[in-house]
């Protein structure tokens, strides 16, 4: 046996959260178990200078909107770890830190939940251990780089002086890639950048934030019914961007000394390989940019919004994407290390139910499971573009704690 509990909430970041908060509306018993603290991830699996890409305004919780004074500022690390104490403050909720849930089976029509600190029964577990949650690491590349080369993934790395003297190899151009490099490269460092597909975005546009012009085009409202191809999507790459009014793209890494390559092909001892495919890339992440460009001018066109003149295009990329190295030799090029921005993965297999594709994601809709009693919550594009992000998860965890409520209340009236 183990300790009774009405729902089981694991993990309390944004999503664990904002469901406690909702099921606390409704008056519903519920725990929540969080291996580390709350916002755990936003306080080990940062780097120190980070910054949210989601402009202030923003950032807010179900009953915690921001009110402070610079609505167009991003917040820093210790900013964001403080609005998570504050909220879960704010409501009470009633979180176990500390506590790491190591499986969870059925248990004659409930859930038996088994941690390191004991057991719990309960009617309805919700899993909320976040998307971004292990690092995607590319394996065969990884074990064939020397011993002497120090690997890290992005979710590990903190700041410059944690890694060894001499240049770096990043690998990936997503946001924590391209924002890293640039730390990097200011720092003085000789940083290669093999970039993969990217999705580039201008962070301010027609006198406002690109966050700004998606909010007013209900963007982040869209749900995966009115796509054509919702696996599709959950798999493209996020944007690019960074907390501040600049933009982010490898223009900008060129100009502060990073030298981008194509994707990295292949790895054999100390000499890298990259693809033939930077032009390419590059010319993608910018056709992405233009659609956004296109798709705000057409909305100002059709609503009316005031908005400044369309900003001057990027001009195109110069030389250093035809002249992209092919072949790198690290200990010649005196590079030390590599920083894998490779992205996430996550891994269930410590769940035993059949809710799982042949990939291992959870088959879900807006987060309900076909084993009676299991949910999820917080997966990308788990029901909204907004799903996994702060701003956008609360909507989900509404949804899902009216039908936990109903739920429990059917189970209790049936009794
Ligand atoms: C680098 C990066 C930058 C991002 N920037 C933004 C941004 O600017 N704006 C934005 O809105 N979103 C951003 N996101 C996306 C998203 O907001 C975060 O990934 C966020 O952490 C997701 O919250 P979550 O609650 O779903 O999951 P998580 O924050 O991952 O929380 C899951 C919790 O579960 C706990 N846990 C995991 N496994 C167990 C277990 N077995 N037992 C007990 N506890 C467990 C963890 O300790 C953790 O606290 C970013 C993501 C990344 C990776």
């Amino acid at each position: 046996m183990g300790t009774r509990v009405e729902t089981l909430i694991v993990g309390a970041g944004q999503a664990g959260l904002t469901l406690s908060h909702h099921l606390t509306a409704h008056g519903r018993p519920h725990l929540l178990l969080d291996r580390g603290r709350v916002g755990e991830r936003w306080r080990s699996e940062r780097w120190d200078s980070f910054k949210l890409l989601t402009p202030n305004w923003q950032t807010g919780l179900p009953g915690l909107d921001y009110r402070g004074d610079d609505p167009d500022g991003f917040m820093d690390r210790a900013e964001v770890v403080d609005l998570f104490e504050r909220y879960a403050r704010s409501f009470d909720a009633p979180v176990h830190t500390g506590v790491a849930v190591h499986r969870i089976r059925p248990a004659g029509g409930a859930w038996c939940v088994i941690s390191d600190h004991g057991s719990f029964i309960a009617d309805n577990v919700v899993v909320a251990t976040g998307h971004h949650a292990l690092p995607r690491i590319p394996m065969e590349p990884a074990v064939r780089l020397p011993a002497d080369i120090v690997q890290l993934h992005t979710s590990h790395y903190r700041n410059p002086q944690q890694l060894p003297d001499g240049g770096v190899l990043v690998v990936g151009a997503g946001p924590s890639g391209q924002q890293i490099a640039e730390e990097l490269a200011l720092a003085g460092r000789r940083v290669v950048l093999a970039a993969g597909r990217h999705r580039t975005l201008p962070r301010r546009y027609r006198g406002r934030d690109a966050h700004w012009w998606m909010h007013r085009m209900s963007a982040f409202d869209r749900t995966i019914d009115s796509l054509a191809d919702p696996q599709a999507v959950r798999s493209t790459p996020a944007f690019v961007l960074a907390g501040g009014r600049h933009d982010m793209d490898l223009r900008r890494l060129v100009a502060r000394g990073v030298t981008p390559t194509g994707r990295l092909a292949g790895v054999q001892g100390a000499t890298v390989w990259f693809g033939d495919d930077l032009a390419a890339t590059v010319a993608a992440a910018d056709r992405h940019r233009q659609e956004f460009r296109n798709s705000v001018d057409d909305f100002v066109a059709r609503s009316g919004v005031p908005a400044a003149a369309p900003d001057d295009e990027p001009p195109p990329p110069g030389a250093w994407v035809r002249q992209a190295p092919r072949r790198l030799q690290l200990d010649d090029a005196g590079i030390h290390s590599v920083l894998w921005a490779t992205g996430y993965r996550r891994d269930f297999s410590w769940i035993d139910a059949d809710v799982f594709d042949a990939t291992g994601e959870p088959l879900q809709r807006r987060g309900v499971t076909t084993a009676d009693g299991l949910f999820f919550l917080g997966l990308r594009w788990m029901y909204r573009r907004g799903s996994d992000t702060i701003h956008g998860v609360g909507a989900d965890a509404e949804h899902l704690a009216g039908v936990i409520a109903r739920r429990t209340v059917a189970a209790a009236v049936r009794a």
